[in-house]
């Protein structure tokens, strides 16, 4: 992440952007601003040589004004206060924009994990979730996993949960394994979402998706499916990077097999059908019509940007433009999808498993996608009626003009309490 960037001070100023756009009140605004609580806790845990150590960790619970606080939880040595609160209320705008019944949450831990052994990082899980307990619950605060979280994790959380509320509520966390009640289509949703989302932007555009060129930043679980699917839907996947080095064919190679290398040699670099090797930051600036950033945060800074010719960019990342470059790419007319929506399958998904687990039935994989269809174009429709409604000059503000109005809606339509 660039040092120099606060992300709460970004979301803040992203709320700020929408307002200016909305008859929202200031003092509604406010609130919309800042977490409603936040949990700060330290972790004693027993290390596998008998000693003691502490750890730091939070869980922020941003605005539940439509429901249940939901979000992930991060294993990071760079978590932060301000981190998983600017966290946390991304996920409130995330879960507005696709019209999904919750509120947002975040939470993480201060650690890195390849530092520490399976049963250490277990008694650390059990231990920050016996601290979550009175907080989380199927109508509460619903996590999920983040960075260095998967299903692992999470079956621990449901379990310790479940143990200390002697019950069954598989509800309480979502991204679990289907064997403990996650969804089929959860691994492919955002990958899903930023492809469909990338679909609509050429069709509002009026653009041909069929033979259209894509790179792909980052070829992990995001990037290669959302490569796979493109390719799929007809564009060709010329480029894509992963932190060792990036791949080049100016005709296109087969997404499954550069993912079957990466698999099997821990990099795409070197897959076969590349005709050339290239860097990080050519497959950002390179020539093609959709960009694909699917790594980090902050990926494209403001000097990047001014060398990015893609004509649409569907952030599958959270956050991989840094505001200057947002800006910069409005200059340049790129259509940028925002993150909030473009990734927002992940999240989707995680409340089909959520509502499944409620209903304790089982949904097809394709019922799965065909859903997550609807509310992505449902999503990308409401946002392009207020780009044009408000004469906006960049879609994210559309978005969070949405998102924001909507939150606002349920908080006002509520009233306050006491
Ligand atoms: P992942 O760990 O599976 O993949 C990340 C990929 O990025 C890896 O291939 C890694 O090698 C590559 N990478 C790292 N640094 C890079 C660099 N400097 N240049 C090029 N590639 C680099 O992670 P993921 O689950 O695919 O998540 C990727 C992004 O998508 C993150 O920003 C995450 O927050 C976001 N996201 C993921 C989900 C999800 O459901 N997986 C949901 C919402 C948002």
């Amino acid at each position: 992440m660039v040092a120099d960037i606060n992300p709460f001070e970004s979301l803040q100023s992203q709320i700020d952007d929408a307002a200016a756009h909305l008859d929202v009140g200031d003092d509604v605004i406010e609130r919309l601003k800042h977490p409603e609580r936040v949990l700060e806790t330290n972790l004693t845990v027993e290390l596998d040589d008998g000693e003691l150590e502490r750890f730091k960790a939070f869980r922020s619970q941003f605005n539940g004004d439509r429901g249940p606080y939901k979000g992930g939880i991060r294993y990071h040595p760079n978590v932060s206060r301000d981190e998983v609160k600017a966290l946390s209320g991304w996920m409130v705008y995330k879960c507005a924009i696709v019209d999904i019944p919750y509120g947002g949450g975040k939470g993480g831990i201060i650690i890195d994990p390849d530092d520490y052994s399976e049963s250490e990082l277990e008694r650390l899980t059990r231990s920050f979730a016996t601290e979550l307990r009175p907080l989380i619950g199927v109508d509460r605060d619903i996590p999920a996993p983040d960075v260095n979280t998967g299903q692992r994790e999470m079956n621990w959380i449901k379990d310790t949960y479940e143990t200390l509320e002697n019950t069954t509520e598989p509800g309480v966390i979502t991204g679990k394994n289907i064997a403990s009640g996650g969804s089929e289509g959860r691994v492919e949703a955002t990958g899903r979402s930023t492809v469909i989302a990338a679909r609509e932007a050429f069709d509002y555009l009026d653009k041909d998706l069929e033979g259209a060129t894509v790179a792909v930043q980052g070829y992990g679980n995001a990037g290669w499916i959302a490569a796979k699917l493109i390719d799929e839907m007809g564009a060709t996947v010329v480029a894509a990077s992963d932190s060792s080095g990036g791949i080049y064919n100016p005709d296109g190679f087969d997404p499954v097999a550069a993912r079957d290398h990466k698999n099997e040699t821990g990099s795409v670099v070197g897959y076969e059908d590349s005709v050339e090797e290239v860097t990080n930051e050519d497959v950002l600036t390179m020539d093609v019509d959709l960009l694909i950033p699917a790594a980090l945060e902050n990926a494209i800074d403001r000097d990047l940007a001014t060398d990015v010719t893609a004509d649409v960019i569907s952030e599958a990342a959270n956050g991989p433009l840094t505001p200057e470059a947002d800006e910069v790419l409005q200059k340049q007319d790129t259509f940028v999808i925002p993150d909030i929506l473009a990734n927002a399958g992940g999240v989707t998904v995680s409340y089909f498993e959520w509502v499944q687990n409620r209903q304790r039935f089982s949904w097809s994989e394709q019922r799965v996608n065909d859903e997550l269809e609807t509310l992505i174009v449902d999503a990308f429709d409401a946002l392009v009626d207020t780009y044009e409604t408000y004469d906006l000059d960049n879609p994210r503000t559309a978005a969070y003009v949405v998102a924001v109005d909507r939150v606002a809606d349920a908080y006002e339509e509520a009233g306050s309490f006491p």
